[in-house]
């Protein structure tokens, strides 16, 4: 076969299977919508139908075959010049979905899905009854799956470098110590100095907000940051999310509260962000794995951007603010847009993690890394977990929370086995605030242009440096590309100080 011919096929391949993974997204986003009761286990059966064909699919021996002629090397390089930078990308990044995939025997494959789904429920239940020890042995079970999974993909250094590897290509648990201990510390001594300032009144946030005229609000947000209402739509969910469903379509979800405006504005600025990064690559790279988000950290550092950078700043209140005067009159009689601007950045340590500030949030995702890396090479036990959690909380919070339902068991991730999921989520704090340096050096402050709601300048750069490229260059190229150096934490701690001293001492 000429190597034309073979790329053509990979391609093709490629495409077929892009095409069944947007199918099996419309069954999730519909399961997360609008889904009858009644239907949640057809839904299953179809879903996990579909998961089947499309692993059937992604792990053709030929296609292993064809690969390897492309010149797919054993350790994941790419020896064939004669392909187009982009070809050499898709071999690339396809021939590492493949190794990944063909390295998991199908039995634990079905293993692990099995006990995910007992995992959950087991989860759902222990958190509602507030009981650790009903989720013990599920737990147990988890934790000792995914250090199998470990074993199979394989690693250098640490097991969890090979779990890492599955959400954040190229990351390790010696690369994330690297950043984690001075971040750390940072933010433990930015903390203690707020800690005897005066407390920020929160009261602007916490009223009765209509959700329409919330939901109006946000949708004009929307289209004045350029999220694309023809090639999207916007609907709720318990759990806000982005999800892609064809090249044209590329969905968000939103959840409104109505006592409390940030959780609507925030969930929405936060998914639209997601929404943009997934509207916005080259257009052709459509309906292949290109078009998609290099890493989860990246993808993170686009939702982050918006939602903190942009529409946690002061310029962003004071630009919006007529408009909320109008929608909201009564709730914003006798304030001022400093106000919310104030009420939206108190910093507070709390139990929970999604409720957290921008100071305290990175803390909550490096006791989590802590004890997943100890879990994972075996030197911490499942059953001593909510002894450990509390104990993380006060040294990195000082405070403790008052039932496992607030500590160890708040979050979903371990009961999906997702191990090595959570420190994306401070990947991409932190590779937002070094972006939104490179960006000024460019364009000027963020402030300015968010005063003047010129929003396309904005994202115009992001499409021009991140967005475009969708997995054709790597989280680590793109950092290096955009910065002119590897991810540096101090980025974040100078941002956080700056908006810190603005909120607190302005
Ligand atoms: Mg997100």
């Amino acid at each position: 076969m000429s190597k034309d011919t073979a790329i053509e096929k990979l391609v093709q391949w490629d495409k077929d299977c892009v095409l069944m993974e947007n199918i099996e997204s419309i069954l999730s986003w519909d399961q997360e919508t609008y889904l009858p009761e009644n239907a949640v286990a057809d839904r299953a059966n179809q879903l996990s139908f579909l998961a089947g064909e499309i692993h059937k699919r992604r792990t053709l021996p030929e296609i292993g075959d064809l690969m390897k002629v492309l010149g797919l090397k054993e350790e994941g390089s790419v020896d064939n010049s004669a392909l187009s930078e982009k070809d050499q990308a898709l071999l690339r990044e396809t021939g590492r979905d493949y190794r990944q995939a063909v390295k998991l025997p199908e039995d634990f494959v079905r293993e692990f899905t099995k006990q995910t789904s007992l995992g959950q429920q087991a989860w759902q239940k222990a958190r509602q009854e507030d009981d650790f020890s009903l989720f013990q042995s599920n737990l147990e079970t988890l934790v000792s799956l995914a250090r199998k999974k470990a074993d199979y993909l394989g690693y250098k250094d640490h097991p969890y470098d090979a779990l890492l590897d599955c959400y954040e290509p190229g990351s390790t648990a010696a690369e994330l110590e690297r950043i984690f201990i001075p971040l750390k510390k940072d933010l433990g001594k930015i903390l203690e100095e707020i800690s005897v300032l005066p407390k920020v009144d929160d009261s602007a946030v916490n009223q009765e907000f209509d959700i329409p005229k919330q939901d109006a609000f946000g949708h004009r947000i929307l289209a004045d940051f350029g999220y694309d209402l023809k090639t999207g739509r916007m609907d709720i969910s318990a759990h806000p999310f982005t999800i892609t469903l064809g090249s044209k379509d590329v969905r968000i979800t939103t959840r409104y509260m109505n006592q409390f405006f940030n959780a609507g504005i925030y969930s929405t600025v936060h998914e639209c962000g997601h929404g943009l990064y997934e509207q916005g690559f080259r257009s052709d790279l459509e309906g292949t794995s290109l078009a998609s988000g290099t890493s989860l950290g990246i993808h993170e550092s686009q939702s982050r951007f918006w939602e903190n950078i942009v529409a946690r700043s002061s310029a962003f209140w004071e630009y919006y603010y007529p408009a909320l005067q109008e929608t909201f009159p009564e709730q914003t009689q006798g304030r001022s847009s400093g106000d919310f601007f104030k009420a939206v950045n108190k910093v507070v340590p709390s139990c929970i993690r999604v409720e957290a500030d921008e100071v305290t949030y990175n803390l909550h995702i490096i006791l989590r890394f802590e004890i997943e890396k100890a879990l994972i090479a075996g030197e911490i036990e499942v059953r001593d977990l909510p002894d450990i959690w509390n104990s993380k909380m006060k040294e990195l919070l000082d405070i403790v929370p008052g039932s496992d339902a607030q500590g160890v068991l708040q979050d979903v991730h371990w009961s999906f086995g997702l191990y090595g999921y959570f420190p994306t989520y401070s990947l991409g704090n932190l590779y937002s605030a070094q972006f939104a340096h490179s960006l000024e050096k460019e364009l000027g402050p963020v402030s300015e242009l968010v005063q003047k709601g010129d929003f396309k300048k904005i994202l115009d750069w992001l499409r021009t440096n991140i967005h475009q490229w969708g997995r054709q260059k790597t989280a680590l190229q793109l950092v290096q590309d955009i910065t002119g150096e590897p991810l540096n934490p101090a980025y974040f701690t100078n941002y956080l100080k700056q908006k810190v001293g603005e909120v607190y001492k302005g």
